[in-house]
């Protein structure tokens, strides 16, 4: 498979990896938004965050809050995002499972688009229902 990230996995693609557990490893993104941008890569290969099996949901997790943690200490930061891009349209670029974990500063001129909508409330009744009837109980 022609997987960027199954060849860092396996090691075919040199990399320093920051940390690892059972499920995930971590990288310097080398395109970072921001200096200390990290991804948490699952080890097996997902195409995105619908295919991650419960079983190992907790590890990729916590791997995320490790990180997180370790960043904030490390580089002071007063913030940070945590994103998995799912789908070309959401930004997607690699179909192997990633989160995107970025450190956020003070005048770091990073905006996320926030193009807020307004429901009525028919319309907030209406979606509602309509993913809360698909949501497995
Ligand atoms: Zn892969």
């Amino acid at each position: 498979m022609n997987c960027i990230f199954c060849k860092i996995r396996d090691g075919e693609i040199p990399s320093k990896i920051l940390y690892e557990n059972e499920v995930a490893f971590a990288i310097l993104d080398i395109n970072p938004m921001n200096f200390g941008h990290v991804l948490v890569i699952s080890k097996n290969h997902y195409k995105d965050i619908l295919e991650i099996p419960k079983s190992e949901a907790a590890d990729l997790f916590s791997a995320v809050q490790l990180i997180s943690k370790s960043l904030t200490e490390a580089l002071n930061l007063e913030g940070f995002n945590v994103i998995s891009n799912k789908g070309e349209i959401a930004g997607q670029s690699i179909f192997h499972f990633h989160f995107h974990i970025i450190p956020r500063y003070k005048n770091d001129n990073i905006n996320f688009v926030r193009s807020l909508k307004k429901y009525t409330d028919q319309e907030f009744q209406e979606v509602f229902q309509k993913i809360n009837q698909h949501i497995k109980k």
